[in-house]
């Protein structure tokens, strides 16, 4: 009997410790199943924020290839900014005419009302080429290296991206952030990638601009040029009317030019026009249309000017015209221009007939001698100033 319990008791023990064992190894296991599960975790969510990224990349780019507004591009492109690089603020500059110049959402920088003043950015448009890496200032606030691009106060790090176009810079953009060390060195090479799609969408909608702005003008003396005169004269003709505002048209035409080319040659004869219609810009006011009309032929549009005005401002031009003084082969010569006024006149249903009234004054202007103004004036007026004439 006492030997039957010692056995039972044996394999008690050895039962108990087999559990004990059997516990640790499930103990073990579990933990190691834990470990397993918050690594899966971690990758799920790494693989998503990959995904989330690639996906706003993916968008990013479809939008930025569509779109050829500039204000649009770099809203887009801070928005982007804001999910994918983590900061307080940011701004996009493209260089015009060799300046940075600030663009995207109210065309300011966001800097909060405290460091505009100062932003006068820095970078050069042909001095980097890529690839370059953006510049990170981590003291923001306090380096002098970051006043120029107007930093806010509470600012602790600054990033300077580029934006590259092939050749050349295009502009930059600009995030800063509250925290120290803000940006990782991934978070930076992200921003230039982003900055690369966005760069080559500015750079395309630079050269459309470009293009343009080309296409309204007058290729010899870079005024606009006719079709672009008719449809700008057209708005103010409406708005004129919408208001009723006074409207005047001048049609102006160089006297015997056809001299000067026969005379001089017909590059000289281009060298005249240029300087005529520099003479023409220089006297406009911001609202003012200049435009070449035809080969020799200007004409101007100037809102909320009656005749009288436009009298004043066309003898203006006419003396600035005689004043011009030219040379070809070792002579000196002069150039004269006529012209003829008029204004709208509550009848009139376009500015085509305020033009054409005009362009029967300029034709009163080269009978009468050339090198003068005529205002155009009805009919009746006309025959009454000849009675007067004969009968005098
Ligand atoms: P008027 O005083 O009656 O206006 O005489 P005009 O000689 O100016 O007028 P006409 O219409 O006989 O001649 C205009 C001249 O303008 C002839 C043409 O060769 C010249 N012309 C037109 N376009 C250009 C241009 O782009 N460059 C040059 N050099 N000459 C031009
Ligand atoms: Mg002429
Ligand atoms: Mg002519």
């Amino acid at each position: 009997m006492e030997k039957k319990v010692e056995l039972l008791q044996k394999r008690l023990d050895r039962e108990r410790l087999a559990r004990k064992q059997a516990e640790i190894i499930i103990e073990e296991k579990s933990r190691e199943l834990y470990y397993k599960n918050q690594e899966l975790e971690r990758a799920v969510k790494a693989e998503n924020l990959a995904r989330k990224e690639a996906d706003i990349l993916h968008e990013a780019l479809e939008f930025f290839t569509a779109k050829l507004d500039i204000d649009e591009i770099a809203s887009h492109l801070k928005s982007i900014l804001m999910q994918l690089v983590p900061h307080d603020h940011s701004a996009v500059y493209l260089f015009e005419g060799g300046v940075l110049v600030p663009c995207g959402q109210g065309k300011e920088p966001d800097t909060g009302g405290d460091g505009a003043a100062a932003c006068k950015p820095t970078i050069s448009p042909n001095g980097v080429s890529p690839p370059v890496q953006p510049i990170i200032i981590p003291n923001a606030s306090n380096d002098p290296e970051a006043k120029p691009w107007g930093v806010h106060l509470d600012s602790q790090t600054l990033m300077v991206v580029h934006l590259f176009a092939p050749g050349r810079v295009v502009g930059c953009l600009t995030l800063e952030s509250r925290e120290a060390d803000a940006f990782s060195p991934a978070a930076a090479k992200l921003a230039q990638a982003i900055a690369n799609e966005a760069s080559i969408a500015f750079e395309n909608s630079l050269l459309y601009r470009e293009v343009e702005r080309l296409s309204v003008l007058d290729a010899l003396t870079g005024i606009n040029n006719r079709r672009q005169f008719d449809l700008l004269a057209d708005r103010e003709f409406q708005r004129a009317v919408r208001h009723q505002l006074s409207l005047s048209a001048i049609m102006m035409d160089l006297d015997h030019f056809k001299l000067v080319n026969d005379t001089h040659g017909h590059s000289v004869g281009d060298k005249v026009l240029v300087a005529v219609a520099d003479v023409c810009r220089r006297a406009l006011r911001t609202e003012d249309i200049l435009a070449r009309y035809g080969g020799e032929e200007f004409c101007f549009v100037l809102p909320q000017t009656d005749v009288n005005g436009a009298y004043a401002f066309a003898e203006r031009i006419r003396k600035d015209v005689e004043g011009l003084r030219f040379e070809a082969g070792g002579r000196g010569f002069t150039v004269t221009a006529s012209f003829g006024v008029s204004e709208r006149l509550a009848e009139d249903d376009s500015p085509g007939s305020i033009l054409e009234r005009s362009d029967q004054a300029l034709y009163a202007a080269k009978g009468g001698g050339r090198n003068r103004v005529v205002m155009w004036k009805p009919r009746e007026l006309r025959d009454e100033a000849l009675t007067h004439a004969e009968s005098g």
